[in-house]
C-alpha cells in the first residue's frame, strides 16, 4: 500500500469515529437551583459578586451532602433553607411585602421515588418554610398546610418560630411603598408583576440512589392581596419530582404556572412524548408560557443528571453542581 492509500484509510477510520453518536452521559449525583427570574441586566459588580459567590457556596453545600451518600430530599432542604436566611432572595428573610405590609411565605417540596410531597402557604412565623413543607410530607396525612395551621403544626414538629419582624428588609418594605405611592397616584390596583424582582428560590437534586427531589420556596409577589397564593407550594406547578422522569422547581408569574401546570408538564410530556427534560422544558418555557404571556423560568434534571434551566426573561440567578462541574449565571 502507498502512502496515500494508508492516509485516506486513517482519515476514513477517524471520520466514521466522529460521525458516531455521542455516549449517553449518566452522572453519579447532581444538583441545580435558581434564585429566582426576572429583567434585570446590569445589577453592579458588587451584588454581581454577592449573588455568584452565595449561589457557589449553595452549590458546594449541596456538594458536600451528595458526594457524601446524603439524601436528595436532605439536599434540598439545607440549600434551601441557607437561601431562605439570606435576605438577597425573596424567600424566608428576604420575603417580599404582601398589600398589608405582611411577609407571607409559600414553600413545597416533593420526593420522586415515592411520590410523597408537602407544602405550606401563607406561613408568617415559619423561619424555614422549605422545612415546614418537610414534616408535612413526612409527619403527616396531608399535603398542604396553609396560614394559622401551618405555623401550628410546625410549633408541634418543633421547628424555629419567629417574630413576624424577623422577615423585615427595608428594601422590600421600601418597594411595597414605591408601589403603593404609584397606586394611588395612577389609581390602578395591581399586584407587582415579576418584571424586575429576582429571588424565589428553588433546589433539584439527584443521589448517588438514583432519587430525585425537588423543592421551592417563595415570599410570592410583592403588593398580593387577598391571602394569595402562588404557583410554588403548589404540586405539579411549581414544584413536581418523578424518579422515572425528572425533577422541578419554577419561578415567575404563578397564575400562569398554576394554569399551564407547568412542573408536572415537563415530567408529563417527558413520559408520554418520550422527550428529553432540555426539549420538555425548553417547550414549555419558550412555546406555551411565552404564548400565552407567561414569564419566568424554572430548573430540571433528569435521571441521568441532565440538566436544563430555561427561562423566557432577561435573568434568571442559577447554577448546577456535577462530578464534572459547577456552574453558575446571572444573566442570558
Ligand atoms: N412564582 C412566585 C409566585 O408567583 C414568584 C416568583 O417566582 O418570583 O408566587
Amino acid at each position: 500500500m502507498n502512502k496515500l492509500v494508508i492516509l485516506v484509510l486513517v482519515s476514513l477510520l477517524v471520520s466514521c469515529h466522529d460521525t458516531k453518536p455521542a455516549e449517553k452521559q449518566s452522572y453519579e449525583w447532581a444538583m441545580v437551583l435558581h434564585g429566582g427570574a426576572g429583567y434585570a441586566t446590569d445589577l453592579g459588580v458588587e451584588l454581581e459578586q454577592s449573588y455568584a459567590s452565595i449561589l457557589t457556596a449553595a452549590l458546594k453545600q449541596g456538594e458536600t451532602i451528595l458526594k457524601n451518600g446524603g439524601t436528595s430530599e436532605d439536599c434540598v432542604v439545607e440549600v434551601i433553607s441557607m437561601l431562605e436566611d439570606s435576605p438577597l432572595f425573596n424567600s424566608g428573610k428576604g420575603a417580599v411585602f404582601t398589600h398589608d405590609g405582611q411577609n407571607e411565605l409559600d414553600a413545597s417540596i416533593m420526593r420522586g421515588g415515592d411520590m410523597e410531597a408537602g407544602a405550606v402557604a401563607g406561613v408568617r412565623t415559619i423561619r424555614n418554610p422549605i422545612k415546614a413543607a418537610r414534616e408535612v410530607m413526612n409527619n403527616s396525612k396531608h399535603v398542604m398546610l396553609t396560614a394559622r395551621g401551618a405555623e401550628q403544626f410546625a410549633t408541634l414538629q418543633k421547628l424555629d418560630i419567629v417574630d413576624s419582624s424577623y422577615f423585615f428588609t427595608q428594601q422590600n418594605y421600601d418597594r411595597l411603598q414605591d408601589i403603593l405611592a404609584k397606586e394611588k397616584e395612577t389609581g390602578m390596583v395591581d399586584e407587582e408583576h415579576p418584571d424586575s424582582k429576582f429571588g424565589t428560590v428553588g433546589v433539584v437534586a439527584l443521589d448517588k440512589s438514583g432519587n430525585i427531589t425537588a423543592g421551592t420556596s417563595t415570599g410570592g409577589m410583592t403588593n398580593k392581596k387577598y391571602d394569595r397564593v402562588g404557583d410554588s407550594p403548589i404540586i405539579g406547578a411549581g414544584t413536581y419530582a418523578n424518579n422515572a422522569t425528572c425533577g422541578v422547581s419554577c419561578t415567575g408569574h404563578g397564575e400562569y404556572f398554576i394554569r399551564y401546570n407547568v412542573a408536572a408538564d415537563v415530567s408529563k410530556r417527558m413520559e408520554y412524548l418520550g422527550e428529553s427534560v432540555d426539549v420538555a422544558a425548553q417547550q414549555i418555557i419558550h412555546q406555551t408560557l411565552e404564548e400565552a404571556g407567561g414569564k419566568g423560568g424554572l430548573i430540571a434534571l433528569d435521571t441521568d443528571g441532565n440538566v436544563t434551566m430555561p427561562f423566557n426573561t432577561t435573568a434568571m440567578f442559577r447554577g448546577y453542581i456535577r462530578p464534572d462541574t459547577l456552574v453558575t449565571r446571572l444573566y442570558d
